[in-house]
């Protein structure tokens, strides 16, 4: 796994300071693993190369320095804390629906160097509605979460104006692109570039879809959650 990171963050133009933390948040992983579902993906190499490196090029995709920056649907961390290994320079909240997953990257937040992160638990289009987070982020991340017009109603009111929402996608991401840029502009947004990289190691290239919040989202959204799956903007 040393080997692995410490190449494939070298290949990214990135940091290697956080190796060590990063092998030790793999162990962890795959040990809590055996005992609550975290990850399809457990040999270390793969650990390594499909969540580290993903996530970490992720930096790639904006300047996160100084930034406040929350990870919605983080499940076992990915990519918000992978992202505040890398680099320690911003402010970073955890959101997920999971309870047992929150609690267990609070219980490791310490032995990673990264107390200072904000763990919540709870909804997305709950939380969204929530003076205290409404448009107080400069960069929303998600990953694996939900289809993209889906995922914009529930991260964008997260974003300042001026702010960025980075969904990471497979390769398929354009037809959702194209579906979903009648919600952005709704939600406050424009479709920006797509930020496009290959995980290094692999063959396997990501797309990053960029939404720049350019006004404030309508106070209608997020809906609740079963209008949102319903009837997508
Ligand atoms: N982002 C992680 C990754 O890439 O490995 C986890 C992906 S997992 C497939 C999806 C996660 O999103 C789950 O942990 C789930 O609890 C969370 N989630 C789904 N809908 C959510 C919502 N409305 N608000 C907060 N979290 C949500």
């Amino acid at each position: 796994m040393k080997e692995i990171l410490t190449t494939g963050l070298n290949q990214l133009n990135l940091p290697t300071a956080a190796v060590p933390a990063l092998m030790e948040y793999g162990r962890l992983l795959v040990e809590k693993n055996q005992s609550m579902n975290l990850t399809a993906i457990t040999d270390p190499a793969e650990v390594a190369r499909l969540h580290f490196l993903d996530c970490a090029a992720l930096l790639g995709a904006a300047d996160f320095r100084n930034k406040t920056v929350l990870d919605v649907g983080t499940g076992a961390g990915f990519p918000g804390m992978v992202l505040r290994l890398v680099e320690p320079d911003l402010h970073l909240t955890l959101l997920d629906s999971l309870q047992k997953r929150m609690d267990w990257l609070r219980e490791i937040a310490p032995a990673l160097g990264a107390e200072d992160v904000q763990i919540f638990h709870g909804r997305a289009e709950e939380f969204g509605q929530n003076p205290a987070y409404r448009e107080q982020f400069d960069l929303v991340t998600s990953r694996a979460v939900a289809d993209l017009r889906v995922l914009c109603e529930l991260c964008l009111p997260f974003v300042k104006p001026g702010g960025y929402f980075l969904a990471m996608k497979g390769q398929k991401a354009q037809e959702e692109k194209d579906a979903a840029s009648r919600c952005v502009s709704i939600l406050g947004g424009r479709l920006c570039k797509d930020y496009v990289y290959t995980i290094p190691g692999s063959e396997i290239s990501h797309r990053v879809v960029v939404v720049e919040k350019l006004r404030p989202t309508p106070g209608a959204y997020p809906r609740r959650f079963a209008k949102i799956k319903k009837s997508p903007l």
